[in-house]
């Protein structure tokens, strides 16, 4: 689809661009052709000019013209055009260096005009044809991806129905049978599932009334260290088990920000961390001091996100890879939603490379 879209740009930029090609070539065509023209007329005025002259100073046949009255004749009937002596000694005239040269000039200012003309016409039209193209790329893309999303979503809301489905009813059947330990453990799954999707629930819907501009934003004064130990504390992800958790923020890191939605943004990082880490590893959280600002790190040693996606996973739904070969799941909703909350409270997300391998995802808000 891309690749037809791409073509047809192409084919309607070129299209355009030899139409004001041909469009500004016959302007400046027909310009030339008005200014030899104009010079034509001047060249026959010359001749009918010299005429009348010679009429006008007509001496008897073998008496040379009077040199003089001549000149004071062209000068005051003649404008524009030059007095000149042919090889007979008979007085001419043609047109002025003057004129001529005032006519080139006039012609290169016209010339120049029409190519500018043409040339800024060109620019704003494939501006405007570019943009268009734009904009349907990105629908369809948005389409596919929200096509990827539904079906993600799908899965992930079935998921943890299907596990609290299941416990239920080998509770309801098996009540007798079961000894207290079993039915700890299924009511566990009962809960940490129903958690999961109420998080996913909570979190489309902030989503919905983020995007809407009808969340309102509670700020306050948020100490940093705290914030992140309960996130880490509170987070259901039984995979954390399988890491050392480093919790390096400073005691006095102080920021002024909406508390659900911080809470919401550290969750989501420290999810994909552990998410994306098949090898379990260290994920630690750091706080810099830097320029007026706190740089706050979440690091894990993961997988790593190449350069060229770097940018593309705050998209709205783009996970990386392929939907068939991809092992994780998720909405690909996450960093989208990290980074509408923190832009909407001017702070701002990015991503770089950890050492020797792994992510870092850098927060940036300023110091209270
Ligand atoms: P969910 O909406 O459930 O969070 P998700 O984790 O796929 O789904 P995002 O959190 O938005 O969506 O992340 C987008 C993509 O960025 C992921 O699919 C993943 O490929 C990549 N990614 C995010 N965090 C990391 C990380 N720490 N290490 C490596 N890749 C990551
Ligand atoms: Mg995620």
């Amino acid at each position: 689809m891309h690749n037809r879209i791409k073509f047809w740009l192409l084919f309607v930029l070129l299209y355009i661009l030899a139409f004001f090609i041909w469009w500004t070539y016959s302007l400046m065509d027909l310009n030339q052709e008005k200014f030899s023209l104009l010079l034509k007329n001047e060249e026959l005025r010359a001749k009918q000019e010299c005429m009348m002259m010679r009429n006008n100073m007509y001496q008897k046949e073998g008496e040379p013209f009077p040199k003089e009255s001549i000149e004071n004749y062209a000068q005051e009937n003649c404008k524009g055009l030059e007095l000149f002596w042919d090889e007979a000694g008979k007085p001419d005239l043609r047109v002025s260096k003057t004129v001529i040269d005032r006519n080139t000039a006039e012609l290169k200012k016209e010339r120049f005009k029409y190519l500018t003309e043409g040339i800024t016409m060109f620019i704003m039209i494939a501006i405007g044809i570019i943009w268009i193209f734009v904009r349907i790329g990105k629908i369809l893309n948005l389409s596919k991806q929200q096509n990827n999303f539904l079906l993600s979503v799908s899965h992930e809301l079935k998921t943890p129905i299907t596990a609290i489905q299941l416990s239920a009813q080998t509770l309801n059947r098996n009540f007798e049978k079961l000894n207290t330990e079993n039915k700890f453990k299924l009511l566990d799954t009962i809960n940490a599932n129903t958690g999961r999707l109420n998080g996913l629930i909570d979190q489309m819907l902030i989503l919905t009334r983020i995007e809407g501009s009808q969340y309102k934003y509670d700020k306050q004064d948020i100490d940093l260290k705290e914030l992140v130990n309960g996130v880490i504390q509170n987070s259901s992800n039984t995979q954390l088990s399988h890491f050392t958790v480093i919790n390096n923020i400073p005691s006095n890191a102080i920021v002024f920000f909406d508390r659900l939605t911080f809470e919401l943004c550290f969750s989501n990082l420290i999810e994909n961390s552990i998410k994306y880490s098949p090898n379990g590893g260290t994920i630690s959280i750091n706080g810099i001091s830097k320029g007026g600002n706190w740089h706050i790190e979440v690091c894990d040693e993961g997988v790593g996100i190449k350069d060229e996606e770097k940018k593309r996973v705050f998209e709205k739904f783009y996970r990386v890879g392929n939907e068939d070969t991809r092992t994780s799941k998720g909405t690909g909703l996450g960093l989208y939603l990290v980074k509408q909350i923190l832009s909407r409270q001017n702070a701002s997300i990015r991503v770089k490379d950890n050492e020797p391998n792994g992510s870092i995802f850098v927060i940036k808000l300023k110091i209270k």
